[in-house]
C-alpha cells in the first residue's frame, strides 16, 4: 500500500481552485431521496471488447458518499464533476447492496439466457475499496453473487491506489478465483508534473508502479486510465504527453490501457477554464494520431486498448467540427478500431471533412 506522505503531491494553488468550485457545486447540491439511493444512477448492457474476444459490458453506476479524495483538503481532481452524482452524506450499506441487486435482478434472465460472454463493471465514481463508500461486508455480499454468475468472465472494479491493499486484494481474488479480475485506476498520464500540477491527483507514477506490481503478485490485472487532453496542454502536447504514457504502460506489460478524452463536467475547474475559452476538449484527429504513433498490431496481442469517451461528438465531449456526418465517422472509427483490436480500422474513414485543415492550423495553439 502506498504511504500516505505521497498523498501530498499536489499543487496548492491549484487545489485551492478546485476546492472553490467543489464548495459552490455542494452548497446548490439536492438531497437524494430513499428511492434513489435504493436504486443505481445507471445500470446498462452493450457490446464491449473483452480480453480475448468481443462480447457485453453489463455495468452498473452505484450511488455512494462520493469520492474521498474529491470529498477531501484538496478538493479533488480538475475535471472530475462525479461530486454531482455522489450523496455526500454516507449511504446507508443495506442502500448499497439494494442498488446493485436492483440492477443484477432487473438484468440477470438476459445475461444468462445470451450466448456471449460479459465483463461486469461496477463504478460507484470514487474507489470501490474506501470503507466510506462501500463497507468490506458489502464488497463480500457483491463478489458471492457475482462467483454465481457463469456468463460474467471479467470483473472490473474502479479504486484510488491508497484503497488498493494485500487485504483487498486477496478478498476479492478469494471470491472470484474463476474471473479475470481487473482494477482500474485513473493514472492519467505517467508524467508527474502534468499529473499532480494539472490535473491535481495526489500522487506518483512510482506509487502507481509498486501497486501495480502488487496486483500482479495476487495474478490481478491493472486497467490504467489515461486523461486524453488534461488542462494547461493543447493538442500536440496532448498527443505527445499520451503517446509517452502508452508507451511507458507497454514497457511495464500492463493488461488494459483506456483513454478517457476529457469531457466538460459540471461544477470543475476545467469547466470555468472552457467558458473563458481557455480549454478546448481534444479533437478526434488527436486521438487517432495518438493511437496510431503509439502502437503496433503487434503490441496489440499484449495490451488491450479501450476508448468510450462520454460526451463525444459533442461541444463538451471529443469532437470535431460538430458536423454530424463527420462526428459520426469519427466515432464508428473508434468503436471499430476498440472492438477489433486492429490498428487498420484506423484507415478506413469514409469521410474526409474539410475541418481537418482547420485542425492543423490549431493543433499547436489550443
Ligand atoms: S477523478 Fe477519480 S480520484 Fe479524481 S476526484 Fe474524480 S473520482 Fe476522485
Ligand atoms: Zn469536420
Amino acid at each position: 500500500m502506498i504511504k500516505n506522505s505521497n498523498l501530498k503531491e499536489y499543487n496548492e494553488y491549484i487545489a485551492e481552485k478546485v476546492k472553490f468550485f467543489r464548495e459552490k457545486t455542494l452548497k446548490n447540491k439536492k438531497k437524494y431521496g430513499k428511492e434513489q439511493l435504493n436504486q443505481p444512477i445507471a445500470f446498462w448492457i452493450k457490446k464491449d471488447r473483452l480480453i480475448n474476444e468481443i462480447g457485453k459490458q453489463f455495468t452498473i453506476i452505484l450511488r455512494t458518499k462520493g469520492c474521498s479524495w474529491s470529498l477531501g483538503e484538496t478538493g479533488g481532481c480538475t475535471m472530475c464533476g462525479y461530486v454531482n452524482d455522489a450523496n455526500i452524506d454516507d449511504v446507508d450499506q443495506s442502500q448499497v447492496i439494494n442498488q446493485f441487486n436492483y440492477a443484477i435482478n432487473t438484468k440477470i434472465s438476459e445475461i444468462e439466457k445470451d450466448h456471449d460472454n460479459y465483463i461486469l463493471k461496477i463504478f460507484n465514481s470514487g474507489s470501490f475499496f474506501d470503507e466510506k463508500e462501500i463497507t468490506e461486508d458489502v464488497r463480500r455480499t457483491i463478489y458471492e453473487r457475482i462467483a454465481k454468475i457463469e456468463n460474467i468472465k471479467e470483473f472490473v472494479i474502479e479504486s484510488r491506489l491508497e484503497y488498493i491493499t494485500t487485504e483487498s486484494l486477496s478478498e476479492i481474488k478469494e471470491f472470484l478465483k474463476e474471473k479475470y479480475v481487473e482494477i482500474a485506476i485513473g493514472l492519467e498520464t505517467v508524467n508527474d508534473y502534468i499529473r499532480n500540477n494539472y490535473i491535481n491527483k495526489g500522487f506518483l507514477f512510482e506509487d502507481f508502479k509498486e501497486v501495480y506490481k502488487e496486483c500482479k503478485e495476487y495474478n490481478i490485472g491493472v486497467k490504467a486510465y489515461l486523461l486524453f487532453k488534461p488542462p494547461f496542454l493543447n493538442e500536440q502536447a496532448a498527443i505527445d504527453d499520451c503517446v509517452n504514457s502508452i508507451r511507458k504502460l507497454i514497457e511495464l506489460e500492463i493488461n488494459t490501457i483506456s483513454i478517457n478524452p476529457l469531457n466538460i463536467q459540471k461544477g470543475t475547474l476545467v469547466e470555468y477554464l472552457w467558458y473563458q475559452n481557455r480549454y478546448r476538449p481534444p479533437w478526434y484527429y488527436s486521438l487517432f494520431k495518438c493511437l496510431k504513433k503509439s502502437l503496433t498490431q503487434k503490441d496489440l496481442d499484449k495490451v488491450r486498448i479501450l476508448s468510450d469517451p462520454s460526451g463525444a461528438g459533442t461541444r463538451r465531449g471529443i469532437h470535431n467540427c460538430l458536423k454530424r456526418e463527420c462526428e459520426n465517422s469519427a466515432k464508428l472509427l473508434l468503436k471499430n478500431f476498440v472492438l477489433s483490436q486492429n490498428l487498420s480500422e484506423l484507415e478506413q474513414n469514409r469521410f474526409e471533412c474539410d475541418c481537418k485543415r482547420k485542425y492543423q492550423l490549431q493543433k499547436n495553439y489550443c
